[in-house]
């Protein structure tokens, strides 16, 4: 899955089953430009690559640290304002892009763009150094400045990089040779791995599938084809080991060559500053995380229960229950959504039918459109848009919610400007979490057939799973990675050890492993994309469970904090807007919290009994 430079794209992985779609939805571009040929689409492009070079004239060489609040603020705000210009016809063309990626008219937009990208940011990069470089001094007199009252977080949080930058020229030597190197190896496993496809029978035809593809028939219901699907996929990963692990072993020497050059502490220091969360609260976090490592064995017990297994195998993880292909048409779910989101808070209804009635939603499956689903944030100029592959079943539905979750998230931030509008990593899910527990709740109390509910409840239970404990896996796993290729070079099957070690912590005896998982290390993107970014989605996840229970606690009067939460976007430091919440990071208990809405949604699934009479396999 090809990541792009725009942080404020949020994708989710998804099933990719097209079958009846019911009512439909299309988007509406054309409030972007009329057309891809639109001339203004190139007018835009030229024009923000000319600010770009006016800028760097009138500012390259200048001593930022001279200029009045006043002076300083104008230029802050044109280079903010050059920023945006070169999004909009960027988004416009991914946007398309993930429409059809298979039409050669959006790939040459796209690529336009991108280059474009490329050589606005050159031109601009020196007004960022030089952000980060200005005194304590300097920054607080500006900072006394009214007007600039609100990039206070922003420029702050650029300071914190300021003892790991190095001069402009060495600056300038790590990037160029970052091409040949970092972004070469990069390259090359996207490429690599993206070529592969596989030859696979389903529903006795024989198809030629893609690795996503692949993928997502984990969440068919045929236990032949998913076990089928993940064996040929991993051993096709095993076949190509010498090339996955070199990769790997090469970019970890990278990180770690560079991370000495500029003096950071450890592998994951610089994650931890861009996170803005001290490394003692992500240790604590994952040790709870760990703690409660049976709450996800008891779950998969149940779930092998339901599946009529004796024990899970890994590929059953994901398996769908047969009330989860309840068919719910496009139409039903909107009137769903707007009516519960209406529920929760009349501005969350008054947005969501925004959505709907303005067309900002893509929702029908089609050949050539990406696989996932995902809320492009856009910028606060411009309003957010998700795309979705909408096929009728409950897993879509809940999508829908989770989307149109970070969607409202979006819209209330365009009040912020483009430097403070994306809300951190580690806050980005809390609207679509909430999106998908009110979603899940508004069902519950509609349905009245049980395997629906059953459906429903493990679905939502295996998003927490996937995102918390998983994550933790993950990031263990990477954290051993880190220290054993620090003493040398590591072979596959050794990676393929401390990944096995890692994964059979979290399954205990409630899962069994098949053999070529030993593999399963080698096609996470994340490891080779953005190291160390898999535990800024426990944080997310666990932060936004516990907002949840303090709704759940505190009731309506909440919500205009939660509001006021998602209006900040990005100009607070996680810390900070979660504090204005109502809710402590730094307290004792406050990482049980979200376990104890897991534990919530586990009771009342096992409540849902008797089991002896759903249950198919051996009783829990
Ligand atoms: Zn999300």
């Amino acid at each position: 899955m090809g990541e792009l430079p725009f942080s404020g794209r949020i994708e989710r992985q998804g099933a990719m089953n097209p079958s009846t779609e019911g009512q439909s939805a299309t988007w509406d571009l054309t409030g972007l430009y009329q057309t891809p040929k639109d001339p203004s689409w190139a007018d835009d492009l030229n024009r923000g690559l000319e600010l770009a070079r006016k800028f760097h004239a009138a500012y390259k060489g200048v001593d930022f640290s001279l200029l009045s609040p006043a002076v300083f603020s104008q230029v802050l705000k044109e280079y903010e304002s050059i920023q945006e210009e070169k999004v909009k016809p960027f988004l416009y063309a991914s946007l398309l892009f993930s429409e059809d990626s298979q039409n050669n008219e959006y790939k040459t937009l796209l690529q336009n763009a991108k280059e474009r990208w490329n050589d606005l940011e050159t031109e601009i990069l020196f007004f960022r150094l030089a952000l980060i470089g200005l005194s304590e001094e300097k920054v607080r007199e500006v900072l006394s400045y009214p007007p600039l009252k609100n990039y206070e977080h922003a420029l702050l949080f650029l300071r914190r990089f300021r003892p790991f930058t190095r001069t402009e020229k060495e600056e300038e030597i790590l990037s160029r040779k970052n091409l040949t190197g970092r972004s070469a190896f990069t390259t090359l496993f996207d490429e690599f791995t993206g070529s592969f496809t596989f030859r696979l029978e389903v529903e006795g035809e024989e198809k030629e599938l893609t690795g996503s593809e692949m993928l997502s028939l984990l969440y068919s219901p045929d236990r032949s084809l998913r076990e089928r699907a993940f064996r040929t996929f991993l051993q096709r990963h095993r076949d190509n080991h010498l090339v996955l692990a070199s990769v790997f072993n090469a970019l970890i020497l990278d990180a770690q060559v560079e991370d000495d050059l500029r003096g950071y502490r450890g592998p994951m220091h610089r994650t931890h500053l861009e996170n803005e969360i001290p490394p003692e609260t992500v240790d604590l976090m994952m040790e709870v995380t760990e703690s409660h490592y049976s709450l996800a064995q008891e779950y998969f017990q149940v779930k092998a229960c339901l599946l009529g297994l004796p024990k899970l195998k890994n590929y059953d993880l994901y398996a769908p229950l047969p009330g989860s292909r309840k068919g719910i048409a496009f139409d039903e779910a909107r009137a769903l959504l707007r009516q519960s989101f209406q529920d929760f808070h009349p501005l969350f209804g008054r947005i969501a039918g925004e959505f709907f009635d303005r067309r900002w939603i893509d929702s029908p499956p089609r050949r050539g459109k990406y696989g996932g689903a995902f809320c492009s944030g856009m910028t606060p100029a411009l309003h957010p848009y998700i795309l979705l592959n909408y096929t009728g079943n409950l897993r879509d539905v809940l999508t829908l919610a989770h989307e149109m979750g970070h969607g409202i998230h979006f819209y209330l931030a365009r009040r912020q400007t483009l430097m403070n509008f994306d809300a951190p990593l580690t806050l980005a899910e809390t609207a679509s979490v909430f999106g998908e527990l009110v979603m899940t709740q508004a069902l519950l109390r509609e349905e009245q057939d049980l395997s629906v509910r059953l459906a429903l409840l493990c679905i939502e239970i295996e998003d927490m799973i996937a995102t918390v404990f998983r994550q933790n896996v993950l990031t263990r796993f990477e954290q051993q990675l880190y220290q054993k290729r620090r003493e040398r070079l590591l072979t596959s099957e050794e990676i393929g050890e401390l990944w096995w070690q890692a994964n059979a912590r979290l399954f205990g005896d409630s899962v069994e492993m098949i053999p070529e998982y030993r593999y399963g290390w080698a096609y996470i993107s994340h490891f080779i994309h953005s190291r160390f970014y898999c535990y800024s989605y426990i944080f997310g996840e666990l932060a936004s469970l516990a907002l949840f229970r303090k709704y759940e606690e505190e009731g309506p009067s909440f919500l205009n904090q939660l509001i006021r939460l998602l209006e900040r976007g990005g100009s607070g430091s996680p810390h900070e807007l979660l504090k204005e919440a109502g809710v402590d990071v730094e307290q004792g208990d406050f990482w049980q919290k979200g376990f104890r809405v897991i534990r919530q949604l586990i009771d009342e699934l096992k409540s849902l009994g008797p089991w002896d009479k759903i249950c198919v396999g051996p009783p829990i």
